[in-house]
């Protein structure tokens, strides 16, 4: 099966998930977009109001943020995947539930497995501490994490995770979206890099 068609099998599955409650508020599910072929995965932690009205992730105003802040490291939207941890939306913006999470997370882990991403970006804390779980890391603030490299596997396969604040949380709060742009250096410099250590391609 080709990256497409594994993903497009993901796709048909969230459109019609009723495995948590929050199939029951959303109008659409959101399972991501971009390149499947892309070095660069971001994974936030919930679709919100636009997001559930359009199907799409990050299309609202975090979601320009976040555009302005993957094109200011040389690369566009269309060259990075974006997906969150959970496909639906929280009734009222709320946290996504734990169970929610550990539902719905076998969407994300198969997406990561198709992508096989070099760098995973997180944004915010659900997200963080979610792919921290998923790669046998230990989290414990957003302070101390952000920015930072941390190589992790998933499933067997080594990735570099690097954390930073939520686009929402920055979009009225000028030291925090500084903080991002520095963030982001710390991304473009990752991509750069080549990893020594095991081959990926020998652990199945
Ligand atoms: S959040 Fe995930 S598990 Fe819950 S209904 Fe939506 S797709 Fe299914």
């Amino acid at each position: 099966m080709s990256k497409k068609e594994a993903m497009a099998e993901i796709v048909n599955e969230i459109s019609i998930c009723t495995k948590c409650r929050l199939h029951q508020s959303r109008t659409n599910p959101v399972p991501g977009e971009g390149s499947l072929d892309s070095s660069l995965m971001f994974i936030g932690e919930a679709p919100g109001a636009r997001e559930d009205a359009t199907g799409r992730p990050f299309v609202g105003a975090a979601g320009k943020l976040l555009t302005q802040l993957i094109e200011s490291i040389g690369l566009s939207r269309d060259e990075v995947y974006i997906t969150n941890v959970v496909k639906c939306r929280p009734p009222q913006n709320r946290d996504p539930q734990a169970d929610e999470i550990y539902t719905c997370l076998p969407y994300l882990r198969r997406q990561i497995n198709i992508i096989r991403p070099r760098v995973i970006v997180t944004l915010g804390r659900h997200a963080t501490k979610t792919v921290f779980e998923l790669a046998g890391i230990p989290f414990g603030s957003m302070t101390r994490v952000h920015g930072e490299e941390f190589r992790g596997r998933i499933d067997g396969k080594y990735v570099t995770i690097i954390p930073t604040y939520h686009p929402a949380a920055a979009l009225y709060n000028p030291n925090l979206r500084r903080t991002l742009v520095e963030d982001f250096q710390i991304i473009k410099e990752a991509l750069g890099k080549e990893y020594k250590g095991p081959l990926d391609h020998f652990i199945s």
